[in-house]
Order: C-alpha cells, then structure tokens, then sequence
C-alpha cells in the first residue's frame, strides 16, 4: 500500500506511539565505563583532553565507583597507570600491580559492581608498544606469554572478565588456555577483535600514559579501511573462545559493527573511544551542540548497528537518563 492510504506521519504524531514503535532502547545494562588507575592516595588528575575523566588512585576510584554504582552504572573497564615501567611489560602481572589493588578493593567495597580489567601491556612497557619488542618491531609470539600472564594475574584479583586489547594474534587461545588451566574456565573473555589503528585514540593516550615512544600500532592494530579483515579476525577470537568480540572505534566503524552482528552469533561490544567522546565535549564547551541530545543519539545509533555492548565515557553523564 502506498501514499495516501500509507501514511508514516500517522504513528509520529504522538509521543506515546513514538515511544510504543521505538525499535532500539539504551539500557543501563548496556553501558560500561571506563576508568584509569594509578598508584599513591588521594589523587584524582584531571585528564585535560577529557573533561570530567581523572586518574585515580585506588581509594579515590573505589569512592568514585560507589558513587556511580549508585546511579546506576552497573560495569567498570580498568586501565592501569603503572609506578614502573619496563621491556616487556611484565610488571602489570605482579599480584601488587595497581589494577590488581583496585579489583581487590572495588569488589570488596562494591561487590555487585561488574569490574573488567584491560588486558595489554602498553600501559607498561618503558617504550608504549603493547608487546615485547623484537628487531625493532612487536613480537607476537613472547608477547602472548606475558598476556597470558597478566590475564591470570587480574583474574586471581578478582576480575569478573578480562579484555584483550592488544591485537596479537593468538592471544584468546593462550589466555583462555591459562585461565582453565587454573580453575577459571567461568571467567570470560571479551575481545578487542576488530582494533583499529585510529586516530580517535589520541586523549587516551594522554589518560594511559601509553603514547608508543617510537613508530605506530600499524603492525597489529587493523586498517580503518580493512572490513573483511575485521571479520577473519572476529572468526578467529570466537575459534579460540572470545565470548564477547569488540569493535574499536564505534562511530566511524558502525558498518563493521552491523557486519560482525549480521555474521556471527556472538555478543558485540563497541568502543566510543576516547576521540569520539573529547569532540563531542569540546563542542559541546563552545555551545555548538546540545551534548545530552547529541550522547543519546550517538550511543543508541552504535546500538542500533548491532553493538549489546558500548563502553563510554559518557556512561557516567547518561546513565540517571536511562
Ligand atoms: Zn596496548
């Protein structure tokens, strides 16, 4: 049927049919924020590329976190700003590292507060790279065995999830292998498969303290221009027992998400990265756009492409919507 027995306006003019017929909803559930740790007490660094985002140290967070458990937020992404770096970034394996005191004290003062630790050895590494170099570049394959060791360390702290940002290949299989080799096998695993080597991760790096020393993440992170690339590398991670696969970034990247949705029968996750977050403050800042109006719909077009997952640094200024 057609105009004028068809006619969409009908169902728009109210808003109780608007919100009957409205086909994709946010939910709290949906949203993860994340956070950025350090060492020492009482600190809470603005990051200046990210309004409203701090480094905390481990009571500040844990103070930071009741507060946004009770409005609602219901699951926390860590990234961990070391005291020491070193070659290979094993020191994010040690049972002190910060991330592993701040699971320990966020799930003991906040227990139903959903925490999932990043796992990656960027924020580690005197260099900035997320693995161990080899004349000159990442080496794959050492490179899994310090993941797969941080991975079980954040687990032994109590992480409810870890997820593997680093973009090696392999990386889900060593680190499923050592978590059910040590009584983990309920422990779940949220993949950064489709990562791209994007220019909208540049205010977290500012955050992380994770700014590569030399060169780009061009030899492991995937090119913004690749799509089925994405999709090799979604097949792999669930071969290898991801149980979550992630795309990063979201916006620009919203065909690969809807992609991966359509492909695979696996939960997807999206990262509005920090790029994507910073842009949207800093107009918002010069009163060009309405920020709570611009967030909304930012966030449900990423869910309306397939994403169950979005983690957000607009989570906390949102969620009380929801
Ligand atoms: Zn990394």
């Amino acid at each position: 049927m057609s105009f004028p027995a068809t006619r969409l306006r009908r169902l728009r003019k109210s808003a109780v049919t608007r919100n009957m017929i409205r086909e994709t909803r946010l939910n709290r559930s949906n949203l993860v924020m994340p956070l950025f740790v350090k060492h020492g007490s009482n600190i809470m660094n603005p990051v200046t590329s990210m309004p409203g985002n701090y480094q905390f140290s481990v009571d500040r967070l844990t103070e930071h976190c009741k507060m946004l458990a009770g409005s609602g937020v219901q699951s926390v992404l860590l990234f961990g700003i070391p005291e020491k770096k070193d070659e290979t970034g094993d020191v994010a394996s040690s049972p002190d590292g910060i991330v592993q005191q701040a699971i320990r004290s966020l799930k003991n003062e906040i227990p139903g507060l959903f925490v999932i630790a990043d796992v990656c050895n960027c924020e580690y590494t005197v260099h900035g790279h997320c693995g161990t170099i080899i004349n000159g570049d990442v080496d794959n394959d050492s490179t899994l065995t310090t993941l797969a060791r941080q991975s079980l360390s954040l687990a032994l702290a109590g992480a409810d999830m870890v997820a593997p940002s680093d973009m090696m290949d392999g990386r889900v299989a060593a680190i499923r292998k050592v978590l059910d080799n040590n009584n983990f096998h309920n422990l779940p695993i949220m993949s950064y498969s489709a990562k791209y080597s994007s220019a909208f991760y540049g205010p977290f790096r500012e955050a992380a303290e994770s700014k590569p020393e030399f060169g780009d993440r061009a030899t492991y992170q995937m090119d913004p221009a690749n799509k089925d690339e994405a999709l090799r590398e979604v097949a792999l991670d669930v071969e290898e027992g991801s149980d979550i696969v992630m795309v990063k970034p979201a916006l620009g990247y919203l065909d690969i998400i809807n992609e991966i949705k359509g492909n695979f029968n696996i939960p997807v996750a999206a990262y509005n990265v920090s790029g994507e977050f910073s842009m949207v403050k800093a107009a918002a800042e010069k009163g060009w756009i309405d920020e709570k109006r611009i967030v909304m719909e930012i966030l449900t077009s990423i869910k309306r492409a397939g994403a169950d997952i979005i983690i957000s640094y607009h989570t906390k200024d949102i969620i009380a919507e929801l």
